[in-house]
């Protein structure tokens, strides 16, 4: 079925008796030709990406949960493409073009917005860095603009500019970043495979892979055996969890990052503000809720669920950008299982099983990736090639010294 304005007219009018769920609820098959594990944005780009581009069909996500339970419905929803490095920003501004044409391209309202992201700078020293980044932006194909501090406060007259400690000497703007509707973006993708013949396993954890001489032939699920040509691993913060059935250990480290939502408030902030002397950056949801955030937890943790301290540090970090939050009360937060890897970078490759590919070490910043994930690991399960803006995402790369150290933090996965 096809949404539109024209159809919700008619199904006003005839009593709503035409909707039908927007994906099956099927059994698994014996085997398929792809079988991608988890249910979250990355795995059902993926599975709409093979459908849609390379009309490969034949093919399962497996789910532990419910689609849009794990990360892709527990973020931020901050969508920007300002990276630095060649080997990350071809692929970010690949994944912002993607999200500029998602909602017509999968039809679904995944209230795309591009209100523009405000990066804060707050020494000549970190204006320098943003002039640099800015540029690398552009060279990319990307768009940047460097305010000075007239200029942001042309935008945003309530932050403090006058602080002390961090006065703000300006920002990096980048103004077809934004927001996306998080959750909605896996309905939109799961809609748009199922609707291809892809079927959507939920309530099936993998608990195994069959593997015989050195070929991967399917996964062990709650559910039995499901035998598949290509397993494609997408798993986000379980990845080390998961490829550790197969024998895999990978640089990856597991962390907290939580995530907070105040009580709804009248329109305040049009765009998203990151703070550059704090860990705290903040945008405003369609309800009125500030959506904020900040550093992570600092330990290794599977709990989707974080610790007070960085409460504290959130909204002491709120506070000094925005005093008036003050009066503002907090509402709920939550946490996530962020796949840290050691650069920062993530990977999107084969792995040395036969048949078995990897997808994973978003960290933080995985929700801004799931277009363009999802097209890259498409076209490498299509066609055994990486995609040519993800040439740079192997697993093998800390032994060949072709780390993409965004932040140049070393290998400090809790500080990338
Ligand atoms: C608080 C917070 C804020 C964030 N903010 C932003 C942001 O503003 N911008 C941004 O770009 N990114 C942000 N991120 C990061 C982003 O959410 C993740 O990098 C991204 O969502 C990860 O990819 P995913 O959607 O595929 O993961 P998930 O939705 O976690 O999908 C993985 C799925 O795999 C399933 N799974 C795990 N193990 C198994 C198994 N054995 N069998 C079957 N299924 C399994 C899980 O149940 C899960 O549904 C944030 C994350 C958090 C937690």
């Amino acid at each position: 079925m096809r949404y539109s304005g024209l159809r919700v007219i008619k199904e006003a009018l005839t009593g709503h008796k035409g909707w039908r769920p927007a994906w099956r609820d099927p059994e698994p098959k014996k085997s398929y030709d792809v079988v991608i594990i988890g249910g979250g944005g990355h795995g059902l780009a993926t599975a709409y990406y093979l459908s849609k581009v390379h009309k490969i069909t034949n093919v399962a996500v497996i789910e532990k949960g419910y689609i849009g339970g794990g990360n892709v419905g527990r973020n931020t929803t901050i969508i920007r493409s300002n990276y630095l490095l060649d080997g990350n920003e071809p692929f970010y501004e690949l994944s912002l073009k993607l999200w500029e044409g998602l909602e017509q391209d999968f039809n679904y309202n995944a209230m795309v917005s591009q209100r523009g992201i405000l990066n804060l700078v707050h020494t000549d020293a970190q204006r320098d860095a943003a002039r640099r980044r800015g540029n690398a932006m552009i060279l990319n194909g990307s768009d940047a603009e460097l305010l000075d501090a007239n200029g942001v406060r042309a935008m945003y007259p309530f932050l403090n500019f006058d602080n002390a400690r961090f006065p703000i000497k300006g920002g990096l703007l980048h103004r077809r970043g934004g927001t996306v509707r998080h959750d909605a973006v896996a309905w939109g993708y799961a809609r748009g495979a199922d609707m291809r013949g892809v079927d959507i396993i939920q309530n099936c954890e993998v608990t195994g892979f069959k593997i015989e001489n050195g070929k991967c032939l399917g996964v062990e699920t709650t559910k039995g055996f499901i035998g598949a040509k290509k397993v494609a691993s997408c798993v986000a913060g379980s990845s080390s969890r998961v490829m550790e059935k197969a024998g895999m250990r990978l640089p990856i480290e597991s962390h907290v990052l939580q995530a907070f939502v105040s009580e709804g408030l009248k329109p305040v902030l049009d765009g998203v503000i990151t703070f550059g002397a704090g860990h705290f950056y903040c945008s405003q949801s369609d309800k009125g809720g500030l959506v904020f955030g900040g550093d992570l937890d600092m330990y290794n943790s599977y709990a989707q669920r974080g610790n007070l301290p960085v409460v504290e540090d959130v909204m002491e970090g709120g506070m000094a950008l925005i005093p008036a939050i003050g009066r503002v009360r907090m509402l709920r937060s939550w946490g996530g299982i962020m796949d840290m890897s050691m650069d920062g970078s993530p990977f999107i490759d084969k792995t040395h099983i036969d048949g078995l590919y990897f997808n994973g070490g978003w960290c933080y910043g995985g929700f801004k990736a799931t277009p363009a994930s999802g097209w890259c690991y498409a076209h490498l399960l299509a066609t055994d090639k990486p995609h040519e803006v993800a040439t740079a995402y192997r697993l093998d790369r800390f032994r060949t010294g072709h780390m993409i150290d965004e932040k140049g933090v070393g290998p400090n996965p809790n500080l990338h």
